[in-house]
């Protein structure tokens, strides 16, 4: 990460008597981004939340270092704040009739509206907390609502845990707040890793029998099963994800930043679960005939120990070789999507499973293709698929035996990557899957299996 300097020209957006003495104001920024890009983007958010009005970009956003401000006060204060906290913003203003002030005063920015975090942290509990059967034939039947693994847990995640632990991506904000914006991982018991209230006692274990007591084989039924857990465990997420902005909105005032931000949000939430449920109609339809054969998939197996286990999907939106395949944000077009996860076999082996309905196939077919020509060309396949894992599926748990003797460095490009990923100021880049994350793993897979044509 680097640190970027820009200031803007701004007004007060909330009158006061006081404003009348203003002639004019600067904001001075310093943020810690990926790019000048995501920092101008993240700038301006953080500014506008303070009630400020922008009225132009004065500078724009230039890399700085710590040499930079060594004989300004200020501007080094803010640049070290900046490193601790990702971002410093600092307001200077003058008055209209400077012959009547001597001192400069300085005055703290009080905005008019902040995010009640607690008040937020405590409803996103509540929602994961309402269980619900997504089964495709739920009903009055579903009365025992349980704690759904969404990875694989007697053979997956259990086979990498140490003492019943595993590491997974925090959700704690307090550890988000301490790490500079950055995700970190921490150690989880394996009985609560992964899980969701998405499935009722009956369903759960009637539906997903040939996945939880059978290594893959694979067949189709167990290759879909596999999909279908991760669409439903998606599906769970994104609903409370959708309810959590709309209660977020109706606490916060119009005309202001985080507002314009939630509603963003929740645009882009309500497109991706629009999405979701025309998927999990498709699944639906073809799990109650029974239809297997509609789900199509790619399997690459491993005779090494895994060290991950994960569950996830995404819309594949750039390819292997920065290609894109579907635009995500033309919210008037359904999207292809494709389900990622980790799968134990027999013989100790275990299998890295790329899995779609056929509805998707024309988006996904050219997606693995693209794979496909990374191996011919002889690249490091473990490299790409690795970093696919990291970049695309926040679901995923770690060995400790293996996280904890991972370098510094590496852990470090695994947690930067991680929030590349999650941050919404940073538009996603076309490349963002062909480099990055090298050398970490050293994976190699033996074999092959897929039934794409
Ligand atoms: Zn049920």
């Amino acid at each position: 990460m680097k640190t970027y300097y820009l200031t803007f020209q701004v007004l007060p957006a909330i009158y006061n008597q006081q404003h009348d003495l203003l002639q004019g104001a600067l904001a001075s920024c310093w943020i810690v981004a990926e790019d000048s890009q995501s920092a101008y983007a993240k700038a301006k958010f953080f500014v506008s939340k303070d009630d400020w009005e922008i009225n132009q970009l004065k500078s724009s956003p230039v890399e700085v270092t710590k040499e930079n401000f060594l004989e300004k006060e200020i501007g080094l204060e803010q640049y070290i704040k900046a490193q601790e906290d990702g971002i410093a913003i600092f307001y200077t203003a003058w008055a209209r009739d400077a012959s009547t002030i001597t001192e400069p005063t300085t005055l703290p920015v009080l905005p008019s509206f902040r995010i009640n975090l607690h008040e937020y942290i405590r409803k996103q509990k509540k929602l994961s907390q309402n269980g619900r059967c997504l089964h495709y034939d739920n009903g009055v039947g579903c009365n025992k609502i349980i704690n759904a693994h969404s990875i694989q847990k007697n053979r997956s995640l259990s086979a990498i845990a140490v003492d019943g632990k595993v590491y997974e991506i925090s959700k704690n904000i307090g550890d988000l707040k301490n790490n500079k914006g950055k995700f970190i991982y921490k150690k989880n018991g394996i009985n609560k890793v992964s899980t969701f209230l998405g499935f009722c006692k009956k369903h759960d274990n009637e539906l997903f029998e040939a996945i939880d007591n059978w290594p893959l084989l694979p067949t189709n039924q167990q290759v879909f099963l596999y999909a279908y857990r991760s669409l439903c465990r998606e599906f769970f997420v994104k609903e409370n994800a959708y309810d959590l902005f709309d209660s977020q909105l109706s606490g916060t005032p119009d005309k202001h930043a985080v507002r314009d931000l939630l509603e963003t949000t929740k645009l882009g939430t309500t497109f991706a679960l629009e999405n979701l449920k025309a998927q999990k109609f498709e699944y639906d339809s073809s799990l109650c005939k029974k239809f297997y054969t509609d789900i199509k998939y790619v399997l690459f197996i491993s005779k090494q120990k895994p060290f991950l286990a994960f569950s996830g999907l995404f819309y594949p939106d750039f390819d292997f070789m920065g290609n894109q395949l579907q635009d995500l944000g033309d919210f008037k077009k359904s999207l292809a999507l494709i389900t990622i996860c980790s799968a134990p076999m027999a013989n100790n082996e275990w299998g890295f499973l790329f899995a779609w309905h056929k509805s998707s196939s024309n988006v996904c077919v050219a997606f693995m293709r693209s794979l496909a020509t990374i191996i011919h060309d002889k690249k490091n396949l473990g490299d790409f698929l690795f970093r696919l894992a990291v970049s695309n599926c926040e679901n995923i748990a770690i060995s400790p035996e293996w996280w904890e003797k991972l370098p510094a460095e590496h852990k470090e490009q695994i947690s930067t990557k991680v929030t590349s990923m999650i941050d919404l100021f940073e538009p996603i880049k076309p490349t963002y899957l062909m480099n990055g994350l090298e050398g970490i793993v050293q994976w190699s897979f033996e074999e092959v299996i897929c039934n794409m044509e």
